[in-house]
């Protein structure tokens, strides 16, 4: 994960950490190597700019060039201004409300049925609750029948309405047949797109106005960077969701989408994917993530 970014910081603090007198000069330079290996990352270039200028305001409030240990307090500036701009304290779910409804937005591809699963799965093994999962992707009847192997590896039951044409309906049904049979979580997995289009956008709106749901999440795949990030923008103005759930981590080595969505959006980054299996679910936490960046 991130192994990119995580060499290439390291190459930046390599002269830090030596043993010889360290001069302005070598802060200097850190800071543009710090900056090219965030660049590298796919973060964009005004969001690198302005991490480096608040790491060297700290560096020059901290007297860094007259402390024991200059190479290691410039690491720990950098880890924390990461954790910070990744979104300080991990964010929680919201599992208010009975049952709780969970809206799940996202392109198709991005992971969203595979992550409904996950959620479903740990929400039931972890949270002690009881899941329904409801399919209101009328338009792909793969999409429905995916969602019901997922259902049927981790024992949870799948919504489906079968020739309905309205998610609308479908996702009210759902939550009604939630609160007749004891359910006390819904997670709706919606119809995405290749892209960002009208259709879809209004599609959701309208399952969003109707369910009220408590969580609204936007899954994103992590390896498309900057587009991950141009993407949540692009819903989050639509539906102002509550979180971002990051998938296939495992295969990102660069790590963009992970470190700026956060500031881009203003919404906390709550889960990420790491893999296909349902297992393969972590709650986000920024500063472990940072730990984990600068080794
Ligand atoms: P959807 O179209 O948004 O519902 O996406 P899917 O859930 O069908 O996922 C698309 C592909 O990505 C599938 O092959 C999944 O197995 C895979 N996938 C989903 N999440 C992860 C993840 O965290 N890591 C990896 N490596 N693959 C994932």
């Amino acid at each position: 994960m991130f192994d990119n970014l995580s060499d290439k910081l390291d190459k930046a603090f390599h002269v830090l950490k030596g043993h010889g007198k360290i001069t302005d000069v070598n802060v200097a330079d850190t800071l543009k190597e710090v900056r090219r290996a965030l660049l590298d990352a796919d973060v964009n270039f005004k969001i690198a700019k302005d991490f480096t200028t608040r790491v060297r305001d700290k560096a020059i409030g901290q007297n860094v060039l007259t402390t024991l240990q200059p190479g290691q307090l410039m690491v720990k500036l950098v880890k924390d201004e990461l954790t910070e701009l990744m979104g300080g304290d991990a964010a929680g779910i919201n599992l208010s409300g009975n049952p709780t409804v969970i809206l799940m937005s996202g392109l198709q591809g991005s992971g969203k049925t595979t992550f409904s699963g996950k959620l479903a799965n740990y929400l039931k093994t972890k949270k002690n609750k009881k899941p329904l999962l409801v399919a209101c992707d009328i338009y792909r009847p793969a999409a429905i029948n995916q969602l019901q192997v997922v259902g049927g590896q981790i024992g949870v039951e799948v919504y489906t309405e079968e020739g309905n044409r309205n998610p609308v309906e479908i996702a009210q049904n759902a939550v009604k047949h939630a609160k007749a049979n004891g359910f006390n979580v819904v997670i709706v997995d919606t119809a995405g797109r290749l892209a960002v289009d009208e259709e879809m956008m209004t599609e959701i709106a309208n399952v969003h106005k109707a369910i009220e749901p408590q969580e609204t999440l936007f899954v994103v795949d992590s390896m498309t960077g900057q587009d991950a990030v141009n993407t949540a923008k692009a819903f989050n103005d639509r539906l102002n969701f509550d979180g971002v759930i990051l998938t296939k981590l495992d295969g990102d080595t660069r790590g963009g989408a992970a470190i700026t969505i956060k500031s881009v959006v203003n919404k906390p980054i709550k889960f990420i994917g790491t893999g296909e299996k349902m297992e393969a679910i972590d709650v986000f936490y920024p500063v472990r993530m940072a730990e984990r960046i600068l080794g």
